[in-house]
């Protein structure tokens, strides 16, 4: 199984990944994810990256794939996988076929609007250690600025600035937004509404994945 998360920068593809990640098993590959740790470690296509990710724009799909393509061949992968902001363009879905074909696929769409979208960009918070996300609203650690899982000081993420957002969301619409038609055309999408909390926002992810996976009894049986 391969579950696609779509949606805005700052839509809660992430959080609901993860959540995904708790109660199936999957493991979640976030490209922004594997691209900043290759930022970090200052690799050869890390150094690539970089530059394109400090514009807001997409970072070149050969880059991109050749990171998960990595990622996939790890054992993890084998019984499935959750894709968070991966494809990005029409391009990259293509990749994703050729890469790994034949495997069932759900794509899930988190519709969030923008305003709300730009308020959680504003508001989160990384933790440069562990990855673990924040939001000084919504989702505080314990200790103000301090990672509640490895004690890491928390940061605003370089391409979070107020003033590459614009640019994020012309992305998306213009590169993103055609995956939606792709991804309803194969019979695979599901709209899933982005705008309340992530506990809303997940329990229909849940209906749906509880039906694909374990058949529609199991799916009546959770509230
Ligand atoms: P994200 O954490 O998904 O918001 O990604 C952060 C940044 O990484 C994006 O603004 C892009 O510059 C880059 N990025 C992440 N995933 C991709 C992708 N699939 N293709 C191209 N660039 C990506």
């Amino acid at each position: 199984m391969r579950v696609i998360l779509l949606g805005a920068p700052g839509s809660g593809k992430g959080s609901v990944g993860d959540l995904v990640r708790s109660a199936y098993g999957f493991p979640k590959i976030s490209t922004g994810d594997l691209l900043r740790e290759a930022v970090q470690n200052k690799t050869p296509l890390g150094v690539q990256a970089a530059s394109q990710m400090g514009k807001g724009g997409l970072v070149d799909d050969a880059i991109v794939l050749g990171l998960l393509r990595e990622r996939l061949a790890r054992p993890d992968c084998r019984a499935g996988y959750i894709l968070d902001g991966y494809p990005r363009n029409l391009s990259q879905a293509k990749d994703l076929e050729a890469l790994d074909g034949g495997r069932p696929e759900i794509a899930f769409l988190i519709e969030t609007r923008e305003d709300v979208v730009v308020r959680r960009i504003e508001s989160r918070r990384m933790c440069p250690g562990c990855e673990a996300i924040y939001n000084v609203i919504t989702k505080k650690p314990a200790q103000e600025g301090v990672c509640d899982a490895c004690g890491t000081a928390l940061v605003r993420r370089q391409d979070d600035r107020p003033d590459l957002v614009p640019e994020r969301m012309k992305t998306y619409h213009t590169k993103t937004e055609p995956l939606i038609a792709y991804y309803q055309a194969k019979g695979v999408l599901h709209r899933i509404d982005g705008n309340g909390t992530l506990e809303e926002t997940f329990r229909p992810v849940r209906s749906v994945l509880d039906r694909v996976l374990h058949g529609p009894a199991e799916s009546q049986a959770k509230p």
